[in-house]
């Protein structure tokens, strides 16, 4: 796949008008797999005028044609599953396997907004005055600002664009630049399937240099941005200067919480892939567990014992992958190192993995750590990948108030047979998203997700909650 990723604008490839390039590797080997367009202010400014010269036509398009076109979009994702599934696979590394699944998801979750295109309701209500009829009806905002990050980067995609474009809005959607082709390959078969040219914009590149052009520019009326909390405050400074719409998916330090009642195998299974599947690089990845003081020593075994037999690697039988990154990786390395100088106990992992057929990736053991204050930097930062802290407490109030205790609040889970403890906590758990008896995770299309304090800004995606960042409401008032 070595080749080059230019940008995708008004319909067509364009490289970067700097000419320059940055390289993408592949996590799994090291190995170089694509040069990518490194774009800059210029090329932000032709996206954002092709997409605002393709815009009123594709917003006077009827919202259930509109809906049409987003079908045959899936559709045509349907048949090249295969394809796009081997582009994720490459330049993340996770397996094939994973990468058809989150595949599958992007596809359901066009599929509902496709549908959509039938239902994007309005209300017509009763007025206090005589003679007169009133209703809201949606309208698109314009130019949607799409930003996304690298870790699950189909169902990124997928998640930002399919409610921009349902909504009437052309969209601008700056690629994670550890995933450009995973973006240029949706452009590509959106745009086969009937897409009209300027619909959907790629720009490639760097953050400051290609994400922050977007969000600064006067035309984009809504910005959708899922990142880190660093990069979301940023980004909401920017976009506050000029009143610009925003919504922000953000990080997470999410609790799983194990009581003295609960399944201890299940809560093993899901301790284990809320920890570790996709390597921990998800927002709702289960880092921090909160164990009751009876069952600790049992259950602290039992995820050491099935942490090590975990297989880690890039094949369909393997359990998780590298990390993006070897930047990211020698990131969570020094942050374990320092957890580990100020007395924390490094119960398995904690060290990147040299052993023939990982010694060129970017590969990380399953790490669980212990013995560490709640404040600690390890407590409290996301460090996105394969590692999760365990927490001894004595009862459900003080497992509920720790989990609490944290700048976050995106995701939380308990494991608990008694359905008094688990509607408590659904209640009281501070966070977007509270599960029982499963994982830190679990998100589906129709499903509004979205966390509290440092995880976001109160928006919700997907679901119809969508709708409500990528179009306007207009009250009419007709009066006989
Ligand atoms: P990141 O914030 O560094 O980068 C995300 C995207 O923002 C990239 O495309 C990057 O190029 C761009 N960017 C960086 N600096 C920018 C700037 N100054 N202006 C505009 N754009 C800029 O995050 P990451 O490390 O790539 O991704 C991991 C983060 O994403 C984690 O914090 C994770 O929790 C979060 N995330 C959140 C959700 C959610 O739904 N809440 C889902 C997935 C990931």
């Amino acid at each position: 796949m070595v080749g080059q990723i230019p940008n995708w604008i008004g319909g067509q490839e364009r490289t970067a008008l700097s000419s320059e390039w940055f390289d993408k590797l592949n996590p799994h080997n090291g190995e170089l797999l694509s040069r990518v367009a490194r774009s800059r202010l210029d090329d932000v400014a032709q996206a954002v005028e092709a997409a605002k010269c393709a815009q009123p036509a594709w917003a006077d398009t009827p919202a259930v044609q509109r809906g049409l076109i987003l079908h045959k979009i899936v559709v045509a994702m349907q048949q090249r599953q295969a394809d796009i599934a081997r582009v994720v696979h490459l330049e993340t590394g996770k397996s094939y396997k994973d990468a058809f699944g989150e595949t599958g998801g992007a596809i359901q979750l066009g599929l509902f907004y496709a549908s959509e295109g039938q239902r994007l309701y309005g209300r017509t209500t009763t007025s206090g005055v005589v003679n007169k009829t009133v209703m809201t009806i949606r309208q698109p905002v314009g130019v949607a600002g799409l930003i996304v990050p690298a870790n699950t980067p189909i169902a990124n995609v997928a998640w930002k664009v399919f409610p921009a474009l349902i909504c009437g809005n052309a969209c601008v959607l700056k690629a994670a630049e550890d995933t450009p082709a995973t973006a240029h390959i949706f452009a590509e078969i959106a745009h086969s399937a009937g897409l009209p040219a300027g619909v959907l914009n790629i720009i490639q590149g760097y953050g400051e240099e290609a994400g922050a052009p977007l969000i600064e520019h006067p035309d984009v009326g809504v910005i959708s941005f899922t990142g880190s909390t660093f990069v979301g405050k940023l980004i909401a400074a920017t976009a506050a200067k000029r009143l610009a719409k925003v919504s922000l998916e953000l990080g997470g330090k999410n609790p799983l919480v194990v009581c003295d009642d609960a399944d201890l195998e299940n809560a093993v299974k899901w301790a284990l892939l809320s920890a570790f599947s996709n390597a921990g690089q998800r927002c709702a990845s289960g880092s921090r567990i909160i164990v009751f003081d009876s069952i600790y020593d049992r259950f602290r075994e039992m995820m050491i014992e099935r942490a090590n037999r975990l297989k880690v690697g890039s094949g369909d039988d393997d359990d998780f992958g590298p990390v993006i990154s070897e930047e990211q990786l020698n990131g969570m390395i020094a942050a374990i190192e320092r957890a580990r100088q100020r007395g924390a106990a490094i119960l398995t992992g904690g060290c990147r993995l040299t052993d023939p057929g990982h010694e060129r990736g970017f590969y990380l053991a399953p790490t669980l750590i212990e013995n560490i204050d709640p404040h600690d930097e390890v407590s409290e930062s996301e460090l996105f990948g394969p590692i999760a802290v365990l927490y001894r407490v004595k009862d459900f109030a003080e497992a509920l108030a720790l989990a609490n205790d944290s700048p976050y609040g995106l995701t939380a889970c308990i494991h608990t047979r008694s359905l008094q403890r688990a509607i408590e906590f659904t209640h009281k758990v501070q966070a977007g998203v509270a599960v029982v008896n499963a994982g830190t995770y679990g998100s589906e299309p129709h499903m509004p997700f979205g966390g509290l304090k440092q995880s976001g800004n109160g928006t919700r995606e997907p679901g119809t909650e969508a709708l409500d960042i990528y179009s306007n409401l207009k009250s009419i008032a007709i009066n006989q």
